[in-house]
């Protein structure tokens, strides 16, 4: 019988992929570092709760498990943004019923996953790490076995064993830019039965230099997360300069008194949550010839402020499927033209989503409760109420899946436009509505 297919890491992109290979009739074979999170206690490691948008939607539904996640998923319908005063108000994500994103909690994601994986026919082993690969024996180790691969697929994450694998055979010359800041999660709990905030937004405390935001969970609890500098920032914040837990009480107290008093455990949560790195993943080449491909977040991790990591994950493997069906031909893949044109097609797309994310952390922390961010926000959501060719880049982004490359220069052109529209402008009713859709039309 000829080698499977293949993959190490059975997270988030390992799972999908394996589930809609197995599901095109592909043998395939997923070995994953962790145990079995369905059966035992498996750390989540990091981000409880994720936001699911149409990218990974399409990604679900590759794999027939839209239904089944659905039952976990929770609406988010805009941002709730919190003043120092405790006052909340709510900015919609779009102007149309179905432009709302989703709250998944990360581990029950997995888990449904990792089942419709294997309904589907996938091999599934755990605490199996990879370790070493022979790419022209076309072995991969896992744990102590040595297994052959037709292809070996790294879904291993942004600490990727096959990426250093491919590097010591050929220099990838991958470089990951870390973020001066960092993030702590925090849980809030019920109220009694109810959640203790609106459970349908994404709430966020933006306060310039830094933030906390919180997302939804089943269990009617919210993860909070609060974005900070880890050493000195220009405000004078950080992870550093909060010594002790006293320090961070003062420090919720004065930005976030609100979520605080909904923190019934602060003292211990702050003292035993790690605080996480996060960067951004800059890997010139995925591939090893016909033989390996990166994908998901060991190709090209990035900062979570447009929580795109996972959908553009998922759009990977969608991207890849896609690929593989076009090249299938009567004695099998051609995983050369596969992968390379993998590469082609998704580079120009994940370098766009990494800049997009890294300039959204400015837009949550900061830009949300700016008046002229405001202005120019309400004038694009009445445009695109007005007419159907005009979609702000953030509904692009998160419920379409245009190419994020042409999001990104598109959004460009539309901020030109903006800008433009509102210099001078304090409110929208000192705005000429009709001259403002006529060239958002023009601008398409
Ligand atoms: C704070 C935070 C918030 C985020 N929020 C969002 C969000 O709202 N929306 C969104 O879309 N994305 C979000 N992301 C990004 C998202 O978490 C990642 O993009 C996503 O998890 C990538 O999936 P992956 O399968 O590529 O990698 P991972 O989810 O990291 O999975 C990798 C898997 O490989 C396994 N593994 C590791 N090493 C080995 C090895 N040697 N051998 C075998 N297996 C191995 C790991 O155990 C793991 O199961 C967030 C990230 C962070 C840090």
């Amino acid at each position: 019988m000829s080698a499977p297919i293949v993959i190490a890491g059975a997270g988030l992109a390992g799972s999908l992929l394996a589930a809609q290979l197995a599901l095109r009739g592909e043998r395939v074979a997923v070995y994953e570092k962790r145990g079995d999170s369905r059966r035992e206690e498996v750390a989540a490691g990091r981000s409880i709760n994720l936001a699911l948008a149409e990218r990974g939607w399409e990604g679900l539904r590759r794999a027939n498990a839209v239904e089944a996640v659905r039952r976990f998923a929770l609406p988010m319908r805009g941002r709730m943004i919190h003043d120092r005063a405790g006052a909340q108000s709510l900015q919609p994500y779009g102007v149309r019923s179905d432009e709302i994103i989703y709250s998944v909690h990360r581990g029950h994601l997995n888990q449904c996953l990792l089942d419709v994986a294997q309904a589907a026919g996938a091999e599934l082993h755990f605490d199996a790490p990879l370790v070493r690969v022979d790419f022209d024996a076309r072995t991969a180790t896992f744990a102590h076995r040595a297994v052959p691969f037709a292809v070996l697929i790294g879904a291993d994450g942004a600490g990727s064993a096959l990426r250093a694998a491919m590097n010591a055979e050929a220099p990838l010359a991958d470089r990951t830019e870390f973020l001066d800041h960092g993030y702590k999660e925090l849980r809030i709990a019920p109220k009694g039965d109810k959640f203790a905030m609106d459970p349908e937004a994404l709430h966020i405390w933006p306060r310039g230099g830094y933030m906390l935001i919180a997302l939804p969970n089943p269990d009617r609890s919210f993860t909070a997360t609060l974005f900070l500098a880890n050493g000195p920032g220009a405000d004078g914040a950080n992870f550093a300069a909060i010594s002790d837990v006293a320090a961070a009480r003062a420090f919720f107290a004065r930005e976030f008194a609100d979520a605080l008093a909904l923190i019934e455990d602060f003292d211990t949560q702050w003292s035993t949550h790690p605080v996480g790195l996060l960067g951004t993943l800059h890997c010139p080449r995925w591939n090893h010839g016909d033989r390996a491909l990166l994908i998901g977040d060991a190709a090209h991790a990035i900062v979570p402020f447009h929580g795109q990591g996972m959908n553009c994950a998922f759009e990977d493997c969608v991207a890849l499927i896609d690929s593989i069906e076009r090249h299938r031909g009567e004695v099998g893949v051609d995983w050369s033209t596969v992968f390379g044109q993998f590469d082609d097609e998704r580079r120009p797309n994940t370098e766009a989503i990494a800049q997009m994310a890294l300039e959204n952390y400015i837009e949550m922390r900061d830009s949300v409760s700016d008046p002229a961010y405001q202005l120019r926000r309400s004038l694009e959501l009445e445009i695109a109420r007005r007419t159907e060719l005009y979609r702000p880049r953030y509904a692009q982004v998160m419920f379409s899946s245009v190419p994020y490359a042409i999001a990104l220069e598109r959004g460009q052109r539309q901020r030109e436009m903006l800008l433009a529209l509102t210099a001078g402008k304090s409110r929208l009713d000192e705005i000429d509505i009709d001259a403002a859709v006529a060239a958002a039309n023009a601008l398409q």
